[in-house]
């Protein structure tokens, strides 16, 4: 039976199709297993692939169309070899996070058992974090691809970092009920801004609102960090924290450092969630130099498919679709913990036919 929830489907280019197809499959099977019907897929063509063939980076009304939907799932999009004129990638992502203002940027970093685990203390076992990165504004702002860089011919460029309070206020918000969800969850509650205010005005007058803002959640243990101690206390003692929401730019960096401490891009789950859409994706690109060869580790995006099962639970109000997000969860956990989830990329023998398999066979 197929639920009145719809989900944009686009697979995009290279290992983008394997993995959007590896987590529809994982989906269906979670939704199947606690008895929840399943999703109607709307597949929106979009990618530089689509771009060869078509001149367009996205279907005409593909952007308002998944815009409707009930939520977006995206592979990857981009292959470098097919490019604009200008020599940009084609990103047609980036607009729908622009348009619809998907500010919050959830990535999801956590350690498990038998993946790499790049520090030596017996701690780096506890892993279990969330970086909160604001997706709309600060430095990027002025991302090239939006065209705001104050360029001065060739002898100055000037590129702005914005900070709005009506975005701000959302993204703290957001957080600090994120840290209570993962509080009931087991987690500390515990939310870090890491900024710089301490340099910037912008910085502290993210702060300060996050200040205003903390009181509202007096079950939430709020603190501050600058964003080098914060680069340096990732490496140090990335344990001892929860949920950490930051600027644009900030978290664009700190969150492929925080992938690199548990294992690599193809465990990097991603949301980006707006008002009315949300949009779930792996972190990771279409990665070119492993398409086609059936190496992508699906994890990435199977996890942000339990993502986009929670964002559904709450906004369908619907409990079974978020069982559904922890039975994918928990078959992921158990999977690596019996040493049956050996995904290549860590140098093991499964491809990303036989990571599906695996977490199928622990779906039924
Ligand atoms: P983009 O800029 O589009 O995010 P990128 O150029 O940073 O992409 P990726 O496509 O993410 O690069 O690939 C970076 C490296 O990580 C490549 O060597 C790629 O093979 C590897 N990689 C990325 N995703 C996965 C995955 N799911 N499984 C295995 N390896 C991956």
């Amino acid at each position: 039976m197929a639920s009145n929830l719809r989900i944009a489907l686009i697979r995009g280019d290279g290992i983008g199709v394997d993995v959007a197809d590896a987590t529809v499959a994982i989906v269906d099977a979670a939704l199947a297993k606690v008895g929840a019907p399943s999703f109607t897929y709307e597949d929106i063509q979009a990618g530089a692939g689509y771009f060869k063939e078509t001149g367009h980076d996205i279907e005409p009304g593909g952007e308002d169309r998944a815009g409707e939907m009930d939520a977006i799932f995206l592979g990857a999009i981009g292959l470098p070899a097919i490019r604009h004129t200008d020599g940009t990638e084609i990103a047609p992502h980036l607009r729908l996070r622009e348009i619809y203002g998907l500010y919050a940027g959830l990535r999801p970093v956590k350690a498990y058992p038998n993946a790499p685990q790049r520090l030596a203390d017996p701690r780096a076992a506890e892993i279990d974090m969330v970086i909160l990165r604001e997706s709309t504004e600060g430095l990027f702002y002025s991302a090239a691809t939006h065209g705001r860089s104050d360029i001065r011919g060739d002898t100055e460029v000037r590129d702005t970092l914005r900070i709005t309070r009506e975005t701000t206020e959302k993204l703290h918000h957001f957080g600090f009920r994120y840290a209570e969800r993962r509080k009931e969850r087991g987690r500390p509650g515990r939310i870090t801004c890491v900024d710089k205010a301490n340099v910037f005005a912008s910085m502290a007058f993210c702060r300060k609102i996050f200040d205003e803002i903390a009181p509202n959640y007096p079950g939430i243990e709020a603190g501050h960090n600058y964003v080098d101690a914060q680069a340096l206390d990732l490496i140090r003692r990335p344990w001892d924290f929860d949920v950490m929401v930051m600027e644009n730019m900030f978290g664009d960096i700190l969150s492929d450092l925080a992938g690199g401490l548990v294992g690599g891009m193809g465990m990097a789950a991603c949301a980006e969630i707006g008002d009315k859409v949300g949009l779930f994706q792996p972190a990771h690109g279409s990665a070119p130099d492993i398409m086609g060869q059936d190496k992508a580790n699906p994890l990435a995006a199977i996890l942000s498919g339990a993502m986009m099962l929670d964002y559904l639970a709450d906004k369908a109000d619907n409990a079974q679709l978020s069982d559904a997000a922890t039975l994918i969860e928990d078959a992921v956990a158990d999977g690596f913990e019996a040493n049956a989830l050996r995904p290549m990329e860590f140098g093991g023998d499964m491809g990303t036919a036989a990571v599906t398999s695996e977490l199928l066979s622990r779906l039924r």
